[in-house]
């Protein structure tokens, strides 16, 4: 066989269809968020990144830093081994606890990554439970979806952030079967919510135990940075909840946070907690940093909020389509993968601005967008030029704007400004909708 025919072939077709992915070579500068240096063909540039998922600036945070400089010094390099074998560290004993307490839950374990943390719990759990049945949301992420088939444990899914689907198909099952209730809190590409409270009184009434993903949530909402349920007073109601330490931690890895025996159940059965080496010291003594941070200090919060609106507000004066979302992602319709592209390599090329475009499987095919994350640290002069580059480019490729009435297919775009429920981002939900390639083939990006 010709084997590298067959990968020339796949990228060839990726790039047919406009969705092929490049990376901006970028060094980002702590001290100096949101720009980073950006090495080009034509030597090194500045550039302001308005897509980075280090939602508060936390990577470059002082105090972060500096737990991370001394546990370096004092622990090395390396934590040494798989926690089973020599890399139990005492700064993930410290995460661990600080964890627990930040959810209100008995225990907490880590793992190299939020994406690890899902596929190792839920394969676990649903794989343990015999007779398991998960109910999935139809908008889950590519790393739950994979815990789930990994468990061949039966799945249902059900409409995205719907209680009342998730119930009729909850009545539909056995009720002596154990059955797990998988959702995310904050979706990441629409920006949209989970109504928490209506989900569990749903797995409540019908004894299943519930799995809230709170990886866009966590150090971003609620008092203490708990989350949507720490916002909304349910963090109780909820048997697993998943975070990253990636995200508005600004660090790396991935936890969950339950009962003492459901972690040292999964402790002791999940492969990829097993069989895996520990995160470095220094990483989990900046996460832990981190997290004490947040827990006590709400001006990151308030001002990230204040700052989306803000992004928001500007966009939509200027008619750009700005799709609703609840949250902190500020989602902009284009609608094509080729055209998409075309806006990002505008935005990198003429005016410095780096933002990656959101193609499938991330997204249903005729919804690409762009999908911004303003953060504190995001200036007025930041949204105003942003703001300004995105206009002249929406004129220069003649893309449509909010109430615009057009005729080169763009209309949908602006119809999805009305919908409630966007089109699917998930590889599990495209299966069933579009009959498209599972997440296994093509994981969707975060
Ligand atoms: N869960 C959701 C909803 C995500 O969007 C992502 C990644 O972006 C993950 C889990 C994986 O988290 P991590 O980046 O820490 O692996």
């Amino acid at each position: 066989m010709d084997y590298e025919s067959v990968f020339v072939k796949a990228i060839d077709a990726l790039q047919a269809e406009g969705r092929y992915r490049t990376f901006a070579d970028l060094e980002r500068c702590a001290g100096n968020f949101p720009r980073a240096k950006r090495h080009g063909p034509r030597g090194v540039g500045e550039v302001t990144v308005w897509c980075s998922n280090d939602y508060l600036g936390m990577g470059q945070h002082p105090e972060v830093l500096a737990a991370m400089r001394e546990a370096l010094e004092s622990c090395g390099a390396g934590a040494g081994g798989t926690r089973n074998i020599a890399g139990t560290n005492h700064y993930h004993v410290l995460l661990e606890q600080e964890l627990a307490k930040l959810h209100g839950k008995e225990a907490a374990l880590l793992f190299t990554s939020g994406y690890v943390s899902n596929l190792a719990t839920l394969a676990t759990l649903a794989s343990k439970l015999p007779g398991c049945v998960v109910f999935s949301d139809a908008m889950n992420h590519a790393s739950m979806i994979e815990g789930i088939r990994h468990s061949r444990a039966e799945k249902r899914i059900f409409r995205h952030n719907d209680p009342e689907d998730l119930a009729r198909q909850l009545a539909a099952i056995d009720p002596a079967r154990p059955k797990i209730v998988a959702f995310e809190s904050v979706y990441s590409m629409d920006g949209d919510i989970a109504p928490i409270a209506e989900i569990c009184d749903a797995a409540e009434r019908h004894g299943a135990m519930t799995y809230l993903d709170e990886v866009h949530a966590v150090g971003l909402y609620g008092p203490r940075g708990g989350g949507i349920a720490e916002r909304d007073g349910v963090t109780h109601r909820l048997t697993v909840i998943e975070g990253t330490l990636a995200k508005a931690f600004g660090v790396m890895g991935g936890y969950i946070a339950a009962s003492t025996a459901l972690v040292d159940f999964i402790r002791s059965h999940a492969s990829a907690f097993i069989f895996t080496t520990a995160l470095p010291p220094a990483i989990a003594a900046g996460a832990l940093a981190s997290v004490h941070h947040l827990k006590a200090s709400n001006i990151e919060r308030e001002r990230h909020q204040e700052r989306a609106a803000a992004t928001k507000r500007k966009l939509r004066a200027a008619g750009l389509p700005v799709m609703p979302s609840a949250s902190h992602i500020v989602p902009v319709l284009v609608g094509d993968p080729v055209r998409c592209r075309q806006v990002t390599d505008r935005l990198l090329a003429h005016h410095g601005i780096y933002v990656q475009p959101i193609n499938y499987p991330t997204v249903a095919r005729g919804t690409e967008r762009l999908r911004l994350t303003p953060s504190p640290l995001h200036s007025d002069a930041d949204i105003d030029c942003l703001t300004t580059a995105l206009s002249k480019i929406w004129d220069e490729l003649d893309l449509a704007r909010v109430g615009a009435q057009r005729t080169n297919g763009l209309e949908k775009a602006n119809g999805l400004e009305k919908k409630e429920t966007p089109a699917p981002r998930s590889a599990h939900t495209a299966t069933r909708r579009t009959r498209v390639a599972p997440a296994r083939e093509e994981p969707a990006l975060p």
